[in-house]
């Protein structure tokens, strides 16, 4: 049997941000983490991408990202290096291949079950994010298209679209990202449900987690809700999304209303056809391991205080969205919610 006081489910930035300070309390504990390699969703995403902010200000707590040769804004693969190097750095204890399939309450512990055996620890930090759930909308006919469709989660470049009718669907930074890859070389259509709203141009992801945080901290302390980062726009104008948007190319269309076996069609009669569909519709948080715990709310979130789950105070959670701290599903903005979910748990722990 394997017995710790903490053990942190996920070892993408999230985990390791919460490694980070369990062990500068000197807390006792394991990550457990789904992937074979370091990474996290880093790992998967499209050839492409690019963070929306500079090296140094997507930086875990404790060590600056190195900026990137030759790019402002760091690639994917940039961020696995430096998630690898993080962990083997401060010699965080992920164990791997390791999936957890369900957390019970085991009387003064937590019992923690996985494909590979049993953990008991005092406590639990769920730090599983989003990538494993991607959402596709509920729109008529989807069944009946004969075309391709895929979600972000399956996106790696335009070259497998060469020449070929794509529509693109989503308004947020993952549409926006894909749609200005595919402006090139296909005949590109971009549904969004509403007309796309650009972050100004000199916002970075700096700035996101200013304004997060201010959000945060007039909630606390009773003010008027500032809005969030959503106040201020959907779409981050990432280098590739300007020069794609400034060219005229990301011209978006409403949301369509059926899919056909051919394309897809509006109420109004006009249609278009498709050779693919790709939804970058988003994702729902990782949570089917804490079913067990009975401790589900509305929209299908976990209600948490901080990161504190509600009725249940030996499970943290980190990363996912907004709702477990201002920015806690970016590289800048976990560090501090990490932080304090390490410092519930060692006075849960004395
Ligand atoms: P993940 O990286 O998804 O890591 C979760 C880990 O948990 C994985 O390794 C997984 O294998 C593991 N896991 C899942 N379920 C289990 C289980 N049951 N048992 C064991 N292990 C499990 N943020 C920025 O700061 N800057 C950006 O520019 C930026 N761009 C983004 C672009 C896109 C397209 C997306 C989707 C997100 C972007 N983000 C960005 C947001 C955020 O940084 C990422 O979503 C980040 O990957 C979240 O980290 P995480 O550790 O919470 O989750």
């Amino acid at each position: 049997m394997n017995r710790t006081d903490v053990v942190v489910i996920g070892g993408g930035q999230s985990g390791l941000a919460a490694g980070y300070h369990l062990r500068r309390l000197g807390i006792d504990f394991v990550i457990l983490d789904a992937h074979p390699e370091p990474g996290g969703a880093w790992q998967h995403t499209w050839d492409s991408l690019r963070l929306f902010s500079p090296a140094a200000y997507s930086s875990l707590p404790g060590r600056l990202m190195p900026p990137q040769a030759g790019e402002t804004y760091p690639e994917a693969a940039h961020v696995v290096s430096y998630l690898t190097d993080y962990e083997q750095r401060y010699e965080l204890p992920v164990v791997r291949p390791v999936r957890v399939t369900g957390v019970h309450r085991e009387g003064e512990l937590l019992r923690v079950e996985t494909d590979s055996g049993t953990w008991r620890a005092r406590a639990v930090v769920s730090a599983t994010g989003t990538w494993s759930r991607p959402f596709l909308p509920a729109i008529p006919g989807r069944t009946e298209f004969q075309g391709t469709q895929l979600h972000t989660v399956e996106y790696d470049s335009p070259a497998a679209f060469t020449g070929r009718r794509v529509i693109v669907v989503g308004g947020g930074n993952s549409g926006a990202q894909i749609a200005a890859d595919l402006a090139y070389d296909t005949t590109l259509t971009w549904c969004t449900l509403r007309e796309p709203r650009y972050l100004p141009d000199d916002i970075d992801g700096r700035a996101l987690f200013d304004h997060a945080t201010a959000r945060r901290r007039a909630l606390d302390e009773g003010r008027t809700d500032t809005g969030g980062v959503a106040s201020l726009g959907d779409i981050v104008a990432v280098p590739p999304v300007r020069v794609a948007r400034d060219a005229g190319l990301l011209k978006a269309q409403p949301m369509f209303d059926r899919i056909t076996p051919a394309g897809v069609s509006w109420a109004d009669g006009t249609a278009a056809d498709a050779d693919a569909i790709i939804w970058c519709t988003g994702f729902r948080p990782a949570l089917s391991h804490l079913a067990p715990l009975g401790l589900r709310g509305p929209r299908g979130h976990i209600p948490t205080t901080g990161t504190e789950a509600v009725g249940e105070p030996r499970l943290h959670l980190l990363g996912y969205g907004d709702w477990t701290g201002p920015a806690s599903a970016t590289l800048i903005g976990v560090g501090r919610p990490a932080r304090d979910a390490a410092r519930a748990l060692a006075g849960l722990l004395r």
